[in-house]
């Protein structure tokens, strides 16, 4: 594949002289071409999405096949028993383990870039995590091992995991880190059983059992699905008894996820557990500060006073409701007055307010899961990675709430009820036929709610 890469522009201007093929046809149909994987010897070639049609994928199969098999094998060496062309979208279906994570070639790029520990705002409730965060950042795989940070949703865990990985990077470029999450890994140990060979079992050991560092956030979502509780128990073998350092994060500690087998347990009460708990008011207040500078943002001390004092068990929520106000005053070139404040806070300030399931509470999880923001998910970009997790939205909006079609389709930036239904049977679809699918869907919804 790498060579194939290497010599990919070669093999297109080979076809394209050897078949005589004119410019504005080279242009239009092979111009864009990229190889994207190789599995049982069949390669895979992606088809830009502006050839959006099955159509291009059928003229350029029957045109192009052969000639590509035979340029590749005669530039390359690499003989291929097959190719198949294929859309973005298919791709990402098939091969979707690869997808999110392509972590080993793009290092940093899975890091949150404001995800560090200059960024961390040290309060009591998460002064030990932090002090732990950082001694396994100065020395991996040397003090504590398995590092397990837990608490409640919102209050940091993804943040000081990140800061790890930033600061080891920092130290030490070379090291190979990969932040994954519990449910991506579950969706490659899925796709790799899926795929029943043993070369795509051997890539996902190979990704996972080389690293120097590994850390998996929100492995509570590994309860109940025993292939990857299987593969990530001789993960984790082989990771600690090299000294690899693993970091690990959950929304309890071991002794309360009861379904977790024994043997996995024990393994993540090895090294040190650390809890983060809610922030108390002045750790509130300082959270707020600090987003505020980085925003270059003021509000005055009263509305500061009432944010900090009316949210209290999760960071998320907190900064939530700064971002919102920075929207309204950037939007409506206006000051922040704390009528305004009040106002426009009700939905995420109310006395008593149960946690209610609202299009947008589900909207805000989907994004942030699939690290979108709002504004792409409203947009009208088609491209999958946002549409896929807007159909979801959809989907999900429609199954945990009465909201009507319409509704969802407002909600959605403005689409039409036809849309909002095709989004939903497609991911209904998917969800009956396909397992990662099906994760997905379960994670989310557990993201949405916990209960
Ligand atoms: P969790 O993974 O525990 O659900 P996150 O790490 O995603 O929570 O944190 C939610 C948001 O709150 C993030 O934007 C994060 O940067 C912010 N946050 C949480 N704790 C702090 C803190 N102590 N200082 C600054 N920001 C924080
Ligand atoms: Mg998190």
């Amino acid at each position: 594949m790498d060579l194939l890469l290497e010599k990919w522009k070669e093999i297109l201007l080979g076809i394209k002289q050897e078949h005589m093929v004119s410019d504005v046809s080279f242009d239009t149909w092979l111009k864009d071409l990229i190889p994207y994987n190789v599995e049982e010897n069949k390669l895979y070639i992606l088809v830009p999405p502006k050839h959006d049609q099955q159509m291009t994928i059928d003229y350029i199969t029957r045109k192009y096949k052969k000639p590509f098999l035979v340029a590749i094998e005669e530039i390359t060496g690499e003989h291929y028993d097959e190719l198949v062309f294929i859309l973005k979208e298919q791709a990402q279906e098939k091969f979707i383990a690869s997808f999110p994570n392509k972590y080993n070639e793009e290092n940093q790029s899975n890091l949150n870039p404001n995800y560090t520990f200059d960024n961390f705002v040290v309060g009591k409730n998460n002064s030990f995590a932090h002090a732990a965060a950082l001694a396994v950042a100065e020395s991996p795989g040397e003090v504590y091992n398995p590092l397990y940070i837990h608490g409640g949703p919102g209050l940091g865990k993804t943040h000081l995991l990140q800061s790890i990985g930033h600061f080891i990077l920092s130290q030490k470029p070379n090291k190979k880190i990969l932040y994954t999450t519990s449910e991506e890994f579950t969706n490659e140990v899925i796709d790799s059983i899926r795929n029943g060979n043993s070369s795509s079992m051997a890539k996902l050991r190979n990704k996972y059992r080389t690293v120097d560092v590994l850390m998996v956030d929100d492995i509570q979502f590994i309860i109940g699905k025993e292939s990857t509780q299987e593969e990530f128990f001789h993960t984790f073998n082989v990771l600690h008894s090299s000294g690899k350092q693993i970091i690990l994060s959950s929304d309890k500690p071991p002794k309360d996820i009861e379904t977790l087998e024994e043997r996995i347990r024990s393994r993540f009460e090895w090294g040190l557990l650390a809890d983060i708990g809610y922030p108390d008011y002045e750790t509130r207040m300082a959270i707020l500060r600090n987003k505020e500078e980085s925003n270059e943002f003021h509000l005055n001390d009263e509305i500061l006073d009432y944010i900090a004092s009316n949210i209290k068990s999760n960071v998320r929520e907190l900064e939530g409701a700064l971002n919102k106000l920075l929207a309204y005053s950037k939007l409506q070139k206006t000051e922040i007055t704390m009528d305004i404040a009040v106002h426009e806070l009700q939905n995420i300030i109310s006395p008593n307010k149960e946690m209610e399931i609202t299009p947008q509470l589900i909207i805000e999880v989907v994004c942030e899961h699939f690290k979108l923001s709002e504004v792409q998910m409203l947009s009208k970009k088609r491209s999958s990675d946002i549409s896929k997790p807007r159909q979801i939205a959809m989907y999900l909006i429609r199954n945990l709430t009465d909201t009507s079609l319409k509704t969802i389709g407002t909600l959605l930036g403005g689409r039409d009820h036809t849309t909002i239904i095709h989004g939903i049977e497609q991911i209904d679809h998917e969800y009956q036929t396909s397992e990662i699918m099906q994760n997905t869907i379960e994670t989310v919804k557990k993201k949405i709610n916990p209960n």
